[in-house]
């Protein structure tokens, strides 16, 4: 281990010399052109102890080996990635090295304090337990007290683990490299911060910004429009045409109907997902390797950023059918859409169908070709009836009657909040078969109370108060024993236009007649809207003054997520995503094929001529 021309110190010990003579060592251990690379591929062992192995990643290596041992001053690399592609390991890789192996002095800037900590004990922690070399550069640190916050190396390397969030994380400590992880959850004015730590005249001035996109104008995405843009090319097999794979080029293609995309492979079949999707050259259109060895390459070729764009397209971690999958449930939910976008084309999202539309409307009322009218009731049957039910001056009712194939609107509709409101809402209940109903909790009205009381211990139908909240949990958490459900108010509105873009909703063909033109003055009013938040950007429904027929139909939609699971979709003979869907099972006979819904039908539910039929 240690040479005899180590002189000890006075005490005896090595001491202080023994440290200078291990660094003295070192740049003689590694490659200098290419240290990063080289401690990556001889020394680096990831959190789970073993080897970086990159034969199906034929994309990173160039990532490693672009880093000298002394940085251009001012170097700036920025990447924007899909998640889970081996980009953080990159980054503990260059960490290691430059503080460790040439005593640089470090930022790793992670969001919150909660990602800090689940890193440096995940990763940080486990990485240095498994690799030697990086013991080695912590034992002969000078100073040894090493927490989450701080991690000394060698004589002067240093790195310090800040929180975007905390301004404080920032000290005043000047550095040579900066990495910023997850830049579009960082709190960017504190990120700023880093520029200043770098200000000093020795300083390296190196930073390197690391995150999954969200929106064009966030965070990773200027920065990397700004950057050269080097995408990853991969050659077709067949032509040798090198190309950057595009999901609307190599993956679909238009079809026949507007604004849907087909598989460009007419071969494949869903349920046989051993055999994945093949892309198609843009070039020669024959198949093609999207694993093949490609090249990075600049779209921009001369900027002093340095930019790498990376997709789920070629790097083989999602198989194309999970790829097509994500895409199909993107085209109904909005959410599903962002995740599509951001986490696995790495493209950041500028848009999508975010209202409803009367253009949108106008569709589901044509799903079928009569169209129908609004029943004044329905007859016994094996129906799944689900009511929505929104309070204020008036209670806004909307009523689904769900089969095999449609979510079909059957009433539309107010009621004055009187003194005989709980009466009159019972009576449209019964006459609708409503077994499931859902019903706006603020403010916790004495109707409320009453109803709860009336209908849920004695009779069919069971009615669940429900409250919106702001929390990202994508679900419904229900409290039975109380007859109360809460929801993210963002999730249960995406949720409920997502049935009309799916396919599913009718509404009937009288639609704009409804309240005098209030329903789609209320459905088209409140909007989908990007919220900044200490916490980065939130998506949030706008409130109209007028919004009550939008939300009793997300009240509705809810209640119908409380009726049993539908028969399992088929898709095994090709369904068509918009309207050509395939069930198993019998279909119940439909109430609108024996004749329901007339042009003549009174109004007789207390909605005092505010007129559901026109
Ligand atoms: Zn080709």
């Amino acid at each position: 281990m240690v040479d005899q021309d180590v002189e000890r110190d006075e005490d005896g010990s090595f001491g202080s010399r023994i440290k200078d003579y291990i660094m003295s060592k070192v740049p003689e251990n590694i490659d200098r052109a290419q240290p990063v690379w080289d401690i990556a591929k001889r020394y680096h062992r990831t959190e789970h102890g073993t080897p970086l192995i990159w034969d199906r990643q034929p994309y990173l290596p160039p990532l490693y080996k672009m880093w000298p041992e002394r940085p251009p001053k001012g170097m700036r690399v920025v990447i924007k990635k899909v998640p889970q592609e081996g980009i953080s390991e990159l980054a503990l890789c260059v960490m290691f090295t430059y503080a460790g192996e040439f005593g640089a002095r470090m930022y790793y800037v992670l969001p919150k304090y909660e990602h800090r900590n689940r890193f440096v004990a995940g990763r940080v922690d486990k990485c240095i337990a498994f690799t030697d070399r990086y013991k080695q550069r912590m034992a002969f640190a000078a100073v040894r007290k090493d927490g989450m916050a701080m991690k000394h190396f060698g004589r002067k390397g240093a790195v310090i683990f800040p929180s975007s969030n905390v301004r404080n994380d920032f000290i005043s400590f000047g550095v040579d490299i900066a990495i910023i992880d997850e830049v579009n959850e960082c709190v960017m004015e504190n990120v700023a911060l880093v520029d200043d730590r770098m200000a000093g005249f020795d300083s390296w001035r190196v930073r390197f910004d690391i995150s999954t996109p969200t929106l064009k104008s966030e965070g990773i995405s200027p920065m990397f429009d700004k950057s050269d843009q080097r995408h990853w090319h991969v050659p077709c097999d067949k032509c040798g045409e090198h190309q950057i794979l595009d999901f609307w080029e190599n993956v679909v293609e238009r079809s026949q109907r507007e604004g849907a995309y087909v598989l460009r492979d007419k071969v494949w079949r869903p349920n046989t997902q051993d055999i994945d999707i093949d892309i198609f050259c843009k070039h020669c259109g024959d198949a093609m390797n999207r694993n093949a060895i490609g090249e990075w390459k600049a779209t921009r070729p001369g900027r002093p950023t340095i930019g790498f764009h990376m997709s789920k397209l070629y790097s083989g971690s999602r198989s194309m059918w999970e790829t097509w999958e994500q895409y199909q449930r993107a085209t109904t939910d909005p959410t599903q859409e962002i995740v599509f976008y951001n986490s696995y084309l790495g493209e950041d999202y500028s848009g999508g169908n975010v209202a409803f539309t009367l253009e949108l409307l106008d569709k589901c009322s044509k799903r079928e070709d009569e169209g129908y009218l609004m029943p004044d009731g329905l007859p016994d049957g094996p129906w799944e009836v689900a009511a929505g039910v929104d309070v204020g001056s008036r209670l806004h009712v909307t009523i689904f009657l769900r089969d095999k194939a449609w979510l079909r609107t059957v009433y539309i509709g107010t009621i004055q909040n009187d003194e005989n409101a709980g009466d009159n809402l019972i009576r449209l209940l019964n006459a609708f078969r409503v077994t499931k109903v859902v019903m706006d909790a603020d403010p916790e009205t004495n109707l409320l109370l009453t109803l709860k009381s009336r209908l849920n211990q004695s009779s069919s139908i069971r009615l669940w108060s429900c409250r919106f909240q702001q929390d990202d949990y994508r679900d419904i958490r229900l409290n039975a024993r109380e007859a109360h459900l809460t929801v993210d108010r963002t999730y249960a509105m995406d949720q409920s236009l997502s049935i009309a873009n799916s396919g599913e909703l009718l509404i009937p063909h009288n639609w704009r007649g409804i309240g005098a033109g209030e329903f789609p003055d209320s459905m088209c009013g409140p909007t989908r809207v990007r919220e900044e938040t200490t916490r980065g950007p939130r998506w949030r429904w706008s409130s109209t003054k007028d919004d009550h027929y939008r939300l009793a139909f997300t009240y509705a939609w809810i209640a119908t997520t409380l009726m049993p699971p539908r028969v399992e979709t088929d898709f095994s003979t090709g369904g068509d995503i918009d309207g050509g869907r395939v069930f198993t099972g019998d279909i119940p006979e439909d109430p609108f094929a024996i004749g329901f819904g007339s042009e003549t039908n009174s109004r007789f539910f207390g909605d005092g001529g505010s007129g559901r039929f026109f």
